[in-house]
């Protein structure tokens, strides 16, 4: 590892300007994404700017209407938050099953969508759930947040400081993880709301991406039968070393029918 400055930020507005003062300093949230790839030598950032002491990003707030998280809550505290797994337990069990303990232990929900690797779990929650990503300056819809791999809507010094979610009625998520690093080889989250039924997919494209074919099913009949009859064409899907795009395209029906199981129960 090479030499780099650190400062810790104790307001959203500190760390905004202390990444304006400096073109190559970067926010440093849990580090899980961040560190590996300066050990790689993929990104030489000349300061890491802390924003994980930001007490305004570190609450969790559930009422009737939305669940709000902030951007430095750490996967652990989302996964044994008994209001948000009340609320939304599709997103409760989501943060329980990312990583291992020490990822969950430090890695966070903003650093999380801010890097958007295609295999992530929690782009699929914001998707399906119709979230909105809340910056230092602006809301932003979660069908305009998720622009390709690894790149976002975010200006390259604007902060995540909450994600919002409206309540469902039902929501699961189902992933097949990776047995080593446990991200999703194809992770896929259900939510039914008033509005009708959501579907969103990760770990199976460059980034995640709805169903119109599940939601359909799905809308017309919430059931796991229903999703185990839908086809979902291999044709956008990723092949890498881990699995063919014809594999992935078999296992979207198979684990959204597993997650509207679940979601019923
Ligand atoms: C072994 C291992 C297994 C993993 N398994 C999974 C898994 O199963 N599922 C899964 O989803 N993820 C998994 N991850 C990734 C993990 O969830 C990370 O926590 C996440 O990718 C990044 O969050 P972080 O808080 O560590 O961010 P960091 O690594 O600190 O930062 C990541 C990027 O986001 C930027 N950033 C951080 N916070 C903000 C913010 N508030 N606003 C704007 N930009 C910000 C940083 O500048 C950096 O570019 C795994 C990681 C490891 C190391």
């Amino acid at each position: 590892m090479y030499s780099f400055d650190y400062q810790r930020a104790t307001e959203p507005k500190d760390a905004v300007s202390a990444l304006q003062a400096d073109s190559d300093a970067k926010f440093l949230a849990g580090g899980q994404s961040l560190l590996p790839t300066m050990r790689l030598r993929l990104a030489q950032p000349s300061k890491l700017i802390d924003v994980t002491r930001i007490a305004a990003m570190k609450a969790i707030r559930v009422d009737g209407q939305t669940v709000s998280i902030g951007a430095a809550v750490c996967h652990a505290d989302v996964a044994a938050n008994a209001d948000v797994a009340r609320a939304l337990p599709g997103l409760a069990f989501l943060a329980s099953q990312i990583g291992d303990r020490q990822v969950r232990a430090l890695g966070t929900i903003g650093g999380s969508l801010a890097n958007n690797d295609p295999a992530a779990c929690y782009p699929a929650a914001v998707l399906a759930l119709n979230g909105t990503v809340v910056t230092d300056r602006r809301r932003i819809a979660a069908e305009d947040f998720f622009v390709g791999m690894y790149e976002t809507a975010l200006a390259a010094d604007e902060l995540i400081t909450s994600v919002e979610f409206p309540a469902a009625e039902k929501s699961a998520y189902e992933k097949f993880r990776n047995p080593a690093s446990h991200f999703a080889l194809v992770g896929v989250f259900v939510a039914k709301t008033g509005q009708g039924v959501r579907v969103a997919i990760t770990g199976a494209a460059s980034s995640v991406f709805r169903s119109p074919e599940l939601e359909q099913a799905l809308s017309a009949n919430f059931t796991p039968e229903a999703a185990r009859g839908v086809t979902v064409s291999s044709g956008d899907l990723q092949t890498d070393l881990h699995a063919s795009a014809e594999y992935r395209a078999h296992l979207i029906p198979v684990l959204a029918a597993r997650a509207v199981a679940k979601a019923n129960s």
